[in-house]
């Protein structure tokens, strides 16, 4: 299927709402029946029609059918956001007894649910070095059940090898979920590469606009009704009318961000990566990232994030860095139109900050849909003020 027709075309039936361009935000809650039957149908099967809204809702069945065929996937669910897509696909797939694999360093509300939650309903969870493939196989257990991967992790840019971890998985009958937000499907198709599910929060690259939360699971039919008959339905986390509107008006201009923020991030890694306040940076697509082949080989390109190691003496400097910048803004998220920075250091302890820790220097920088030269000035006299890289 075309990429244009996907984001233009694909779910929307124009001619049902006065040939408007822009599909109708259908703000209900319900939906009326005429007949006895249909709505006793509609109770045995409430995939087969619109009911209620917990359930299906025409805004936002548009918006499910573009994605299920981004990722080129059978079927797809829109969250709230994000984390509760994880959540209500690792809870529809685990039972009493059960033991995960996940990658290290996961999403860190993924991490709370595999430590706090799950553990409440004897389900364990073994972290690996999702690096290596032979992590995963050596923490297998008789009860493992679920894998879990995120690739490339949106701080290090750790990645699994999918195809290897996805296969063996398949040969212990092991569900796989993968976190493909950084990627997006434009640039990664874990389903292709024979993940079971695979998952992206809207709320970054696909809203594009810091204004709504989102979440997005893909699987086959099967497991997408499963999920939906259960989890979906009892927990009620799926997404409102008005935000899976804004998601669609999102999808319009993804492409077109994505390749913008593609170039500009080249740009901006280039200044970064020479620059002497930082020592390394963090970004799939460098020739000296470690995972370089493999990044290459399993996605097509990577988008505005990376992260890299300043040369600070003190937190002070650190400090001083995040708080000069004067268009690059502090906060958490991404996928926006708006650069931003987050420092390591801001979930440290003052009084645990050791400088000689290169870790606790890494910041992260997400570079949104501003000029690269304006993102490199601010970031030249951001260093210049917190005296970074003078010799
Ligand atoms: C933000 C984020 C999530 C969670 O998405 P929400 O929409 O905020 O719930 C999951 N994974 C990654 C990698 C993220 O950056």
């Amino acid at each position: 299927m075309d990429l244009s027709y996907i984001i233009n075309e694909l779910g929307e039936d124009r001619e049902h709402y006065f040939n408007a361009i822009a599909p109708p935000i259908i703000q209900t809650s319900n939906f009326r029946f005429n007949k006895v039957d249909e709505l006793r149908a509609a109770f045995a099967d409430e995939m087969s029609t619109y009911l209620y809204s917990r359930g299906l809702n025409p805004t936002v069945d548009i918006l499910r059918k573009k994605l299920a065929a981004l990722d080129e996937a059978e079927d797809c669910l829109v969250f709230n956001n994000g984390a509760a897509a994880i959540f209500a696909a690792v809870l529809a797939n685990v039972k009493t007894g059960d033991h995960i694999v996940s990658v290290s360093k996961p999403y860190s509300w993924v991490q709370r649910m595999f430590d706090v939650i799950l553990p409440r309903f004897g389900i364990t969870t073994t972290y690996v070095d999702g690096r290596k493939t032979e992590n995963y196989i050596a923490a297998t257990k008789p009860n493992t059940t679920f894998y879990y991967l995120e690739s490339p992790n949106s701080w290090d840019f750790a990645m699994q090898d999918i195809k290897a971890v996805a296969s063996y998985a398949k040969t212990k009958n092991i569900i796989t979920l993968i976190d493909n937000s950084y990627c997006t499907p434009l640039y990664q198709q874990p389903l292709k590469m024979g993940i079971d599910m695979t998952m992206q929060t809207a709320t970054k690259y696909i809203g594009g606009h810091s204004d709504t939360l989102g979440g997005v699971l893909c699987s086959t039919h099967a497991m997408i009704k499963k999920i939906f008959d259960s989890e979906y339905l009892n927990i009620g986390s799926g997404i409102q009318p008005f935000n899976a509107w804004l998601l669609i008006r999102g999808l319009r201009t993804l492409p077109v961000r994505l390749e913008r923020i593609n170039q500009t991030t080249k740009q901006v890694v280039e200044f970064v990566k020479q620059h002497p306040a930082v020592s390394r940076i963090i970004y799939p697509f460098d020739e000296g990232f470690e995972q370089y082949a493999l990044a290459k080989k399993q996605m097509k390109e990577a988008p505005g994030l990376f992260s890299f190691y300043l040369k600070a003496n003190s937190r002070q400097q650190i400090v001083t860095f995040c708080e000069s910048l004067q268009h690059i803004q502090m906060a958490v998220s991404w996928g926006g139109h708006e650069s931003l920075l987050l420092p390591k250091c801001a979930g440290i302890k003052n009084e645990e900050f050791d400088a000689s820790n290169p870790e606790h220097q890494l910041v992260r920088l997400y570079v949104g849909l501003e000029e690269a030269a304006y993102l490199i000035n601010d970031l030249k006299q951001a260093f210049e003020k917190a005296e970074l890289g003078r010799s």
